[in-house]
């Protein structure tokens, strides 16, 4: 037990960022690498999230605020963090945070898909760039939370999906150049995970009805409802979080972190769906499974 005590002390001083962990799959994130030592700066929008995770946690864990679509937010929180780590740099940056905007295309909001991107893409880059300069001082590593939904789109799914193919790409160029100064980067692929995503998009969802005519909404129906019905097939499914706290570990700790780590079932088999069926084939089985009017 003095190995562990050794491997705890050690880990304290390794000091991990992640966004988005007031909820979900970041606030999974946060206690597991808090239980195992590291010292673990959690992003959060609110200051309530904060004391909320501070209460479950360990001294080490200290919220940051950050909205990753705020400029001065992700500043301010670089500067805090930088003052945190001191030469130490960081050991890691889990980039985590994301919506779901949802709804065919032609009927989503040009602004919703805008503020899809915002968030899932584009804040995800400007923290990273924000973040790089530490992570480079510490050797440390990136972990993007990518989905399943990066690797294969669905219907009604297609500014997240679209959202997610862009972060694989991303995480791609990223991996080739910074790669010369040590520095591993990662995406994680879940499938359906038991989050509070199921709520707020469900939210999100009714939102943009509001804004849809009713001749749009009709004409779409049929799209929407089969689709709808096999997300709340896929929400009663749902795992919890801690398999992807798990894959944030291994890609973190690991000698040789996986580039890409695909977790749960359903998406493994979506995974090997996309690899193996031709397009019109996969439509074709989407159609079927999703209840799609053709
Ligand atoms: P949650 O809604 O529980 O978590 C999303 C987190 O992102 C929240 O902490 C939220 O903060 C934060 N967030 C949203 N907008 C911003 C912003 N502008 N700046 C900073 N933080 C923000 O959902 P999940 O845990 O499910 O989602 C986490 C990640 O996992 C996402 O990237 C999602 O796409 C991905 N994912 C989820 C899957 C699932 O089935 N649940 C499957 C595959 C991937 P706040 O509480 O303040 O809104």
């Amino acid at each position: 037990s003095s190995d562990l005590e050794s491997v705890m002390l050690q880990r304290a001083q390794q000091i991990i960022v992640i966004t988005g962990a007031s909820t979900g799959i970041g606030a999974a994130c946060a206690s597991h690498l808090d239980r195992l030592g590291f010292t673990v700066l959690a992003g959060v929008r609110r200051i309530a999230d904060g004391e909320t995770l501070k209460a479950g946690a360990s001294a080490r864990l200290q919220p940051v605020l950050l909205d990753v679509t705020d400029a001065a937010s992700i500043e301010q929180a670089r500067q805090t963090v930088a003052g945190l780590a001191g030469l130490r740099g960081l050991a890691g940056l889990v980039n985590n945070a994301g919506i779901a905007v949802a709804g065919p295309l032609e009927t989503v909001p040009i602004a919703g898909l805008r503020r899809q991107f915002e968030v899932n893409v584009i804040g995800q880059v400007a923290v990273t760039q924000a973040f790089l300069p530490l992570l480079r001082q510490g050797r440390g590593r990136i972990v993007n939370m990518g989905s399943i939904a990066g690797r294969a789109a669905m219907p009604v799914m297609g500014p997240y999906s679209a959202s997610k193919f862009a972060l694989e790409a991303l995480t791609d160029a990223l991996r080739l150049e910074v790669q010369q100064w040590g520095i591993q980067v990662s995406i994680v692929e879940p499938g359906a995970i038991a989050t509070p995503i199921w709520t707020k998009s469900g939210a999100k969802a009714e939102e943009l009805e509001t804004v849809t005519s009713e001749e749009l909404k009709s004409l779409y129906a049929g799209v929407i409802a089969g689709v709808r019905a096999r997300v709340a097939e896929a929400a009663a499914r749902a795992i919890p979080p801690d398999a992807v706290a798990q894959a944030v570990e291994h890609a973190l700790t690991a000698v040789r972190p996986r580039t890409r780590y695909l977790v749960g079932r359903d998406a493994k088999i979506r995974a090997l769906m996309i690899k193996l069926l031709p397009d019109r084939l996969s439509d074709r089985l989407m159609t079927w499974i999703l209840k799609q009017p053709h």
